[in-house]
């Protein structure tokens, strides 16, 4: 029953048709009382873990939550959909802050959102007054920050380790986006939930497009790339503040709507700016890393790297912040070897050498991913652990061909313009010269040369990677220091003579492969009418003072766009309409959807709309809405043998074994409740024993009649636990 009705909350207080990744299983676990871990990546839902439980549960749910300044619009987003949600935290007015205590107490709130110094405040204050009222739920998000491993470790959420002694009995989730292995225990450890059950996503972002292109006239490139994206948010990352400070200066002097953000700046503008970026009157924020965590703007379109992150798991982070509405979004890297070099610079940790080589690791390995010519999307998620069967088709290496040809014409072209020119000038220089520009930077005796202008017919991007490539090939090279030109080498000449054969690599985008990118909606939607429909948005964002994904997201207003729908029954079938949402909002947009299908003499096309995924296979479900293996949880939890259970539902054995395998796995069951000690330590030590080659059935032969498969796989599914624990 109970999913059941968390099925329906889902629709009707968030508008949604069904749960992400492992959103079902974590509310199930809640609901029944465990502790919880919730790995998932950003942007994959985990709000919705607690505050779905939060509303089926009696009493309060508590959030704590380390990002202040994001809690008036989370909680406003609640309210939205129609929860009984509030806040407490240093912004507000003793006013505001008695009035929160007030609607504590008259039970009405169903969650509060908390800052973790408000735990420790004035001894155990306010943990005496949690004791007063009726907790249902701790929910502890960005739980990494509890780890001094992490990247962002809080001293304070170490005292959230007293939440367990305080109330024993109330259950606890934790929640992150950060998959490291060290940090995963920590957080079991600190937050005293030893028997936690574990929910590991998959970190794969199916809607980003990752592109890695060379760092040279990165600037011009940039604004190339903005220019195409003049309507869509997006987030720059660069190294330093200051070319912070000097990018967001430079875009604003092209027209572009941006503002820097730093740790630099004072903290009123440093909310400022990002509010402005929140609420979609500012497009584009230029930044540091400082940030962006836990940043809930679902329509970022695209996030720009013009300098390497140090690791894989800081750019994992950042691009994680594009498309967390599930629309097609973009990842950009500018990648330089001479990037990995500076960085090397800070990777060093003081006194620690052991840390240094994990930096310097870690650091290469970013490199290689800006090297890298096969699907980026399988090395992403190699590194975090994860395989991938088949290239992604949606990054810049999975649609592009690299093809071979014989260059040797080109080759002869641009040594010569190296060896005309004397061998003094950088690669822009050359190119210009070979493409015949008219540019005052180009010197008068060169414009006599014979070479000038001969390799008019290449374009500038091509010919880059034609000079890229015969450097790495050995044809010319390229001098150290600030201002390198080009040289020739010992295998010049060859090629000069035309006594050496060159070959290129021409690279060339597929075409089939770009037209068909991931994306929940995929059918065409009107543009135009997407525009009329943000007006619309914006308005009610600006009427209530609140940043415009919190009236409807982009991913809701481009299904409207796309299926066009022309009555409140046909509304609440768009994903990201619930029932409070259409009462306030819906009239307005409807006005401007029927006008437009007036206009263009269009119908409806709700019909086009069918449900997002292929629905999973149906489990059988009693009349409560207990999927199977639950009730044979339940059964064995209220003290039956297999043997009994088996019985009393008509199954076999083995299949309850099967079912109750599962909940080891989630540290539901421990495995002694199955296995005797000795059998255990017995399969154990096939297990390792057999190594690679384990698999049930050989463990099996190994072992004799005498084991059973299911004992034999509960120990399994206990090494796997421990083994995602220690992941
Ligand atoms: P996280 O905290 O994991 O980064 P959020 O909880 O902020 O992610 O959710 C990200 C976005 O996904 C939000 O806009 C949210 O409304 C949306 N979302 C969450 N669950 C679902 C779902 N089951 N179906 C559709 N959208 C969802
Ligand atoms: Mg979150």
């Amino acid at each position: 029953m109970n999913i059941a009705r968390a099925k329906e909350i889902l629709k009707r207080q968030f508008g949604f048709d069904s749960f992400r990744m492992n959103q079902e299983s974590a509310i199930e676990a809640v609901l029944r009382g465990k502790d919880c871990v919730v790995l998932m990546p950003t942007g994959g839902g985990k709000s919705l873990c607690y505050q779905i439980p939060a509303l089926m549960s009696d009493g309060l749910t508590l959030v704590v939550s380390p990002l202040i300044a994001l809690m008036k619009d989370q909680v406003d987003a609640l309210r939205n959909n129609g929860v009984e949600a509030a806040f407490l935290n240093s912004t507000q007015t003793a006013q505001e802050q008695v009035e929160v205590f007030q609607s504590i107490r008259s039970g009405k709130l169903k969650l509060l959102y908390v800052a973790p110094e408000r735990l420790l405040q004035s001894g155990d204050q306010f943990i005496d007054f949690l004791k007063s009222i009726k907790i249902s739920l701790f929910a502890i998000d960005e739980a990494h920050c509890i780890s001094s491993w992490g990247h962002d470790f809080r001293p304070e959420y170490i005292q959230l380790g007293k939440l367990k002694r305080h109330f024993p009995e109330i259950p606890i989730i934790a929640l992150t986006a950060t998959a490291d292995k060290l940090v995963r225990k920590d957080i079991i450890e600190r937050l005293n939930v030893r028997n936690a059950a574990l929910f590991v996503s998959s970190f794969n972002r199916p809607n980003i497009f990752y592109t890695v292109e060379p760092k040279r006239n990165s600037y011009a490139r940039l604004l190339e790339y903005l220019e195409k994206r003049k309507d869509e948010s997006g987030i720059i990352y660069c190294l330093s503040r200051s070319s912070v400070d000097s990018l967001a200066a430079d875009l604003r002097d092209e027209n572009f709507k941006a503002l820097a953000y730093h740790a630099g700046l004072d903290k009123q503008t440093r909310d400022k700016h990002q509010e402005l970026f929140l609420k979609d009157e500012v497009k584009i924020i230029v930044a540091t890393i400082a940030f962006g965590m836990g940043i809930d703007k679902s329509n970022v379109r695209f996030v720009v790297h013009l300098d390497l992150p140090k690791n894989i798991e800081s750019y994992y982070q950042e691009t994680g912040r594009a498309g967390r509405d599930g629309l097609q979004s973009d990842a950009l890297l500018f990648f330089s070897w001479g990037d990995v070099i500076k960085l090397k610079g800070f990777a060093e940790v003081e006194g620690n050498q052991a840390q240094t080589e994990i930096m310097l690791k870690k650091l290469n390995l970013m490199g290689k991913f800006g090297e890298l010519k096969t699907c980026r999307r399988k090395f992403l998620l190699n590194y975090f652990s994860e395989e991938l069967t088949e290239d992604c088709g949606n990054c810049d290496n999975c649609t592009t061909v690299f093809e071979r040809f014989d260059g040797s014409v080109i080759a002869q072209k641009a040594l010569s313009a190296v060896a005309r020119t004397g061998q003094r000038f950088g690669l822009s220089y050359l190119i210009d010269f070979l493409r015949g520009s008219q540019a005052k930077t180009i010197r008068d005796e060169h414009k006599n040369l014979k070479t000038y202008g001969i390799g008019a017919d290449i374009s500038k991007n091509n010919w880059f990677d034609y000079f890229k490539d015969l450097i790495s090939q050995g044809f010319l090279a390229q001098t150290e220091g600030q201002y390198p030109t080009i040289v020739l080498t010992t295998r010049s000449e060859a090629v000069l003579h035309g006594t050496e054969r060159v070959e290129l690599i021409k690279v060339k985008i597929k075409e089939d492969k770009k037209a068909s990118l991931v994306s929940e909606v995929s059918h065409e939607y009107f543009k135009d009418l997407f525009d009329d429909l943000k007006k619309v948005r914006t308005a009610f964002a600006r009427e209530e003072n609140v940043p415009p994904y919190v009236v409807f997201s982009d991913a809701t207003l481009v299904e409207f766009a796309t299926y066009l729908p022309l009555n409140n029954e046909e509304m609440l079938k768009i994903s990201g309409v619930g029932d409070l949402k259409l009462e306030k909002y819906a009239a307005d947009f409807l006005e401007v959807i029927k006008d437009y299908c007036e206009i263009n003499n269009l119908e409806s096309r709700i019909s086009l709309k069918t449900p997002k995924r292929e629905p999973k296979k149906r489990t059988k479900r009693d009349a409560d809405g207990n999927d199977t293996y639950n009730i044979s949880l339940k059964m064995f939890k209220s003290g039956a043998s297999i043997a009994e259970i088996a019985e009393s539902r008509g199954m076999a054995e083995s299949t309850i074994e099967t079912h109750l395998v599962r909940f080891i796995q989630s540290g539901e069951i421990s495995v002694r409740e199955m296995v005797s000690d000795s059998k255990a330590e017995d399969i154990r030590n096939a297990i390792l024993k057999l190594d690679t080659e384990a698999t049930i059935g050989r463990v099996k032969e190994f072992l004799g009649e005498d084991y059973s498969y299911g004992e034999i796989r509960a120990v399994i599914a206990e090494f796997l636990r421990y083994r995602n624990m220690a992941r």
